[in-house]
């Protein structure tokens, strides 16, 4: 029997926090509690998850406190552009970070700035464009919070950067116990790798401290290639050119055979476009529209080769990396997610493998229908700092783009087509990156990354009461 609650202390709360405690707490008990759940959607439509709890903080001591009064699992969430529920965890308390917004300071001499990590990129870009500095790696839209970006270890098109935890200086990290931890290289470091690409396995980001590059300007240029000869040209004309800022290459349906590579060079040439930053706020009907007409009408596909070849023939672009940095996913957005949705899938193969993937990848895609608008190609380096690392060597990065139904039908022929590239990944000795839908099965996930033994470890040690969950560790954890 359940002792007496203690004063002030509902009857129905105390059980909800003994449930808690236990384990035992999910969405049945505590609809039948009587307790409203509560949804957390992300980006897609697809997963929400119902949560008994949400907290705002805005700041480390409220971040503290929201974990000394809530016994059971949290989850914490930023810009809830995860796909799969990494940001909920059923019957918790989610953490909405999207209130720690303040730039704690900013060194410019030192290229140097620590944020709360709520605070999104293009937030964080008004304060560093009035410097003339940049983030120095980031993902490709500026929509994204920087501790989110930290917990899936992003990257953007930035040559030769690899993760954006290779500009992460230092961390502020709550335990699950609440207790503050500063980790850097030097100090707590496997907590700072665990963290990196962690997904909130850990503990909560709280402040993250990065490095910063100079705001330049930048030209664009456009190169068609032959598949085969992608590799070569990469490594020789932009990896080993230092004057390349930003670099990915397109594959189009239905062949995925002729990338388009585009390239953004340090250059001293006249601006072709004034503005500083995206301005914030647009319609970008004009995007949408197109984006609509590639997936639902043939004929509009078709025109995709021709509007490449006039955009190359063009004049070239000239920006400041800021404004290529400062884009905004709204530009992507449909009118509605009701009916159909679109979402992504990332798959890194190193580069001794890059063609024999892309031949069974578009094989994959055309005999399973895929509606797909694109697959972008991006490179990193190797990355030895984080403990669940996607480029455990150097890799080719494969971003596939598509539009999906929003159906039970059409989520599981989705989740079977997805098997089949992770299949195909990890033939050619890939891996698959994990803030998409989770149609990955455990085996799948314990192939691509066999480091998640020492995260369990670790996560026993620091959080040995597994409170820091979500849909993602649920499953694969
Ligand atoms: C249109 C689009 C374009 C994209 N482009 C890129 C790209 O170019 N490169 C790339 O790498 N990825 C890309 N992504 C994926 C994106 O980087 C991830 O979804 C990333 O998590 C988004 O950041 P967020 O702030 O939305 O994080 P959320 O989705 O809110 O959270 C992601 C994960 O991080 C955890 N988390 C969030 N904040 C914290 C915190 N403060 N402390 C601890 N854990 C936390 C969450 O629990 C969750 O597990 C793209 C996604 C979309 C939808």
């Amino acid at each position: 029997m359940l002792p007496e609650p203690p004063p002030g202390c509902s009857r129905r709360t105390f059980l909800v926090h003994a449930l808690a405690t236990a384990g035992a707490l999910s969405a049945a008990p505590l609809a039948a509690l009587g307790v409203p759940l509560l949804r957390v959607e992300n980006v897609s439509r697809l997963y929400a998850v119902e949560v008994a709890r949400i907290a705002a903080p805005t700041s480390t001591d409220d971040v503290v406190r929201a974990l000394r009064e809530w016994p059971g699992q949290v989850a914490i969430g930023g810009g809830r552009y995860s796909m799969g529920g990494q940001i909920g965890i059923v019957g918790g308390l989610h953490l909405d970070m999207r209130a720690m917004k303040r730039v704690l300071w900013l060194r410019p001499a030192d290229r140097r700035v620590r944020v709360q990590a709520g605070i999104t990129w293009r937030d964080l870009q008004d304060v560093l464009d009035a410097k003339n500095l940049s983030v120095r790696t980031m993902q490709s839209y500026a929509n994204f919070t920087v501790g989110g970006a930290a917990s899936v270890n992003a990257h953007g098109r930035y040559v030769g950067h690899g993760p954006m935890g290779q500009s992460v200086r230092a961390l502020q990290l709550v335990l699950a116990d609440g207790s503050v931890r500063e980790a850097d290289r030097d100090h707590n470091t496997e907590l700072l790798r665990a963290a990196l690409g962690g997904y909130g396995a850990v503990g909560v980001i709280t402040e993250v401290e990065l490095d910063l590059e100079d705001n330049v300007k930048i030209e664009r240029h456009i190169e068609e290639l032959r598949l085969s000869a992608y590799p070569n040209y990469f490594a020789r004309h932009v990896l080993d050119d230092p004057a390349c800022v930003m670099h990915n290459a397109d594959l189009l349906p239905p062949r995925f055979d002729t990338p388009v590579a585009i390239t953004w060079r340090q250059s001293d040439k006249p601006l072709t476009r004034k503005q500083r930053l995206v301005p914030r706020g647009q319609s970008y009907k004009v995007q949408r529209d197109a984006l609509w007409a590639i997936t639902e009408l043939p004929y509009a596909a078709k025109l995709r080769r021709p509007a490449i070849e006039v955009a190359r023939r063009a004049r070239p672009e000239v920006a400041w990396r800021n404004h290529e940095a400062s884009l905004d996913v709204a530009s992507l957005e449909p009118y509605s997610r009701h009916l159909s949705t679109y979402a992504l899938n990332e798959f890194f193969v190193p580069p001794r493998h890059f063609e024999s993937f892309v031949r069974e990848m578009a094989l994959i895609l055309r005999n399973r229908h895929v509606e797909a608008v694109n697959v972008s190609i991006r490179h990193s380096p190797a990355d030895t700092l984080s403990l669940l690392p996607w480029a455990h060597e150097e890799v080719f990065s494969f971003v596939l783009f598509y539009k999906q139904r929003s159906s039970a039908d059409a989520q599981r022929a989705v989740g079977s087509w997805t098997r089949e590239l992770i299949d195909a990944t990890l033939r050619n000795e890939g891996r698959y990156y994990l803030p998409y839908q989770l149609h990955a099965t455990k085996e799948q996930f314990e192939r691509a990354y066999p480091e998640v033994a020492r995260l369990r470890q670790l996560k026993r040690e620091v959080d040995p009461q597994g409170r820091f969950s979500n849909e993602l560790w649920r499953k694969y954890l």
